[in-house]
């Protein structure tokens, strides 16, 4: 399994530096996001390094459906049944600003801090 050793995200995957971890499975980990835009915000990763959506190939697609398919999952498994946001931001334009594809999911009542 690929990773870059100097990737937060990685470290993350590797256990080197916390996080609150909510789901992990052979190919993905979701934890809580640091600065949480909404009462439950989800960040979802492949354990793979994937620096970003371009990177993605057709190998992939079975990668991606496990976490689009894993949002609600862990939406419901958290409580939050009234909707949620799912987000993936892509190279410098799309804000991205941690360089590991991840896709956040966000929930919970409203109001919201963004989003
Ligand atoms: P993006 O702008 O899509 O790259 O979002 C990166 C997200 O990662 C931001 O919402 C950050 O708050 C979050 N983040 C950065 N470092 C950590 C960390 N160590 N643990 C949890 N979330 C993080
Ligand atoms: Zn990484």
């Amino acid at each position: 399994m690929s990773a870059d050793p100097d990737c937060i995200f990685c470290k993350i995957v590797a256990g080197q530096i916390p996080a609150k971890k909510a789901f992990e499975d052979d190919e993905l980990v979701a934890f809580h996001d640091i600065h949480p835009w909404a009462p439950v915000h989800l960040l979802l990763i492949p354990k793979m390094h994937i620096a970003t959506l371009y990177e993605v190939g057709p190998q992939h697609d079975a990668l991606l459906g496990h976490m689009l398919g894993m949002a609600p999952r862990l939406m419901r498994q958290l409580g939050v049944l009234g909707g949620f946001r799912t987000l993936i931001n892509t190279g410098a334009d799309g804000r991205q600003e941690v360089p590991h594809l991840h896709m956040h999911v966000m929930g919970g009542p409203r109001p919201w801090l963004k989003g």
